[in-house]
């Protein structure tokens, strides 16, 4: 039977959504329409060339891998670019281009992260490679050179480096590596992993994050082979488990991997280990693991001063071949401050916008793209969802609170919305009343005013209060 193309599409896209984080999702997903299916070859319309370089460069093994799923081994992906989207009079231009690269990737079951349902004895090995051939699993990119140092990372980016140059032989065994999200835990780890590469190509060298070594662990369990999975583990010269705060809670995995830390341990091999927290404050991990975390160095990650953040993007600029007017980094730099991750995202749409629009990047497309940006995480709350959210907590009746009732709680109730939706939404006093019913802008005031008095001196209401402007917090969260 043949295959309907939109069918095909909606289901790589089930997969990549739940994979590809929402941002990026919806930044380089969305905007693309199937086109047709012809055999298995696959066609895709992309809004433009540098959209197209982006997903070749960024996401092909992810498209492939799920195209596969769908079509089978010889499945392929062709790119239609719009060159220019047409108007009344000239039809749109299109280029039809083939996927380059794609070949190359989503055959090989350990290149990609998807967790693979068939079990495998050696988790990365093909049986009977030598052990200099297992692939250290290390995105290239990530490197030293890459890793702009700040006061944020100094410890913790010089410590990488000495154990990069001598591993197993100092005294940062383990080197515990933590911090908050997008704080760049994960390429400093991996940075440590291609400079041994790079300064000692002999060097077994693993990363592993500990959701996947949960999932391996799991594997060779169900098949009695435990023992090979410690064994495999235990040739490696340099060991890099990523997010070691995943293991709270997975018993048996700890165990195992208590095995391996020690003989590694022993045998002065080194260990690279991430965490989310310090291993003093780390919580559902065995005592006698933690214990061992702290007999090497701790180091940690802060978010980045302002000064470091504009070195980061200039620097991640310059690798991807881009230019911005400096007022438009320092722009971002100064308005994206919690974690480098984000950074980047905010980098990326405003790319992905200005190439969208054929618009060239400055600073007021910058301020609209951040505006957007930081409204994703935050949604707009409207009047109507204040209404009804009151209604439903005092159980009132969403027309009662608009006309001229006098009653006790649905006056209260009025003067609660009224007080919230000034507090949550950018709406006018004028535009507030309107919404009770056409009553005027000196009505919300003191019902503003009320709610204020009430709060300090009726426990009860003041209660209810809170708790209601907590519901709304998280609904606009
Ligand atoms: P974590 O693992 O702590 O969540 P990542 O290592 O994935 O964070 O970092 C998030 C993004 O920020 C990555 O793309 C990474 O390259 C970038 N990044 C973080 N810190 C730095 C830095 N000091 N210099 C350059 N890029 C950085
Ligand atoms: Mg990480």
């Amino acid at each position: 039977m043949e295959k309907n193309v939109e069918k095909v599409w909606s289901n790589c896209l089930k997969i990549i959504k739940d994979i590809v984080e929402w941002q990026h999702f919806k930044t380089w997903f969305e905007p693309i329409q199937p086109v047709s299916l012809k055999g298995n070859v696959l066609v895709i319309q992309v809004p433009s060339q540098f959209f197209y370089e982006y997903l070749e460069e960024h996401y092909v093994n992810l498209m492939s891998k799920s195209l596969k799923r769908e079509l089978g081994k010889e499945a392929r992906l062709e790119y239609r670019i719009m060159v220019d989207s047409g108007n009344s009079r000239n039809k749109p231009v299109t280029m039809d281009v083939a996927g380059q690269g794609f070949k190359a990737y989503g055959n090989n079951e350990m290149d990609f992260p998807l967790v693979i349902n068939t079990p495998v004895r050696n988790p990365f090995v093909i049986p009977g490679l030598k052990k200099v051939q297992i692939d250290p699993q290390l995105n290239p990119s990530y490197t030293f050179d890459t890793y702009v140092e700040g006061d944020c990372n100094r410890v913790a980016r010089r410590a990488g480096k000495t154990v990069a140059e001598k591993p197993g032989a100092n005294s940062f065994n383990p080197l515990v590596i933590y911090g908050g999200v997008g704080l760049g835990k994960t390429h400093l780890a991996q940075a440590i992993g291609n400079e041994v590469k790079r300064l000692h190509p002999n060097k077994v060298v693993l990363y592993v994050s500990a959701e996947k070594f949960i999932q391996q662990f799991m594997d060779h369990s169900r098949n009695n082979a435990i023992n090979d999975f410690i064994h495999f583990y235990q040739l490696i010269d340099v060991l890099i488990v990523d997010d070691v705060h995943f293991f709270a809670k997975a018993e048996k995995t700890q165990d195992a991997f208590f095995a391996i830390f020690n003989h590694l341990h022993q045998s002065q091999k080194q260990l690279v280990l991430t965490s989310d927290k310090s291993p003093k404050d780390l919580e559902g991990l065995n005592e006698r693991l933690l214990s061992r975390f702290r007999w090497g160095l701790s180091a940690d990650l802060q978010v980045p001063e302002y000064e470091t953040r504009v070195e980061i993007l200039e620097l991640k600029m310059k690798k991807n071949g881009l230019e911005m007017p400096k007022e438009v980094v320092k722009y971002i730099a100064y308005n994206i401050s919690n974690n480098v991750r984000e950074l980047e995202g905010a980098l990326i749409s405003l790319l992905a916008q200005s190439s969208l629009n054929r618009r060239e990047i400055d600073l007021d497309l910058a301020k609209k793209v951040l505006r957007n940006f930081v409204k994703s995480s935050s949604k707009e709350i409207t009047i109507d969802t204040i209404q009804k959210m009151v209604c439903e907590y005092f159980d009132v009746a969403y027309d009662k609170l608009l006309q001229k009732t006098r009653k006790r709680e649905i006056v209260q109730a009025r003067q609660i919305t009224m007080y919230l939706a000034k507090a949550f939404t950018k709406n006018s006093l004028k535009t507030i009343g309107e919404h009770f019913g056409g009553r005027d802008h000196t009505t919300v005031i003191h019902s503003c005013q009320t709610v204020k008095d009430l709060m300090d001196t009726d426990g009860v209401f003041r209660e209810n209060v809170l708790e209601l402007q907590q519901k709304v917090q998280l609904a606009a969260m």
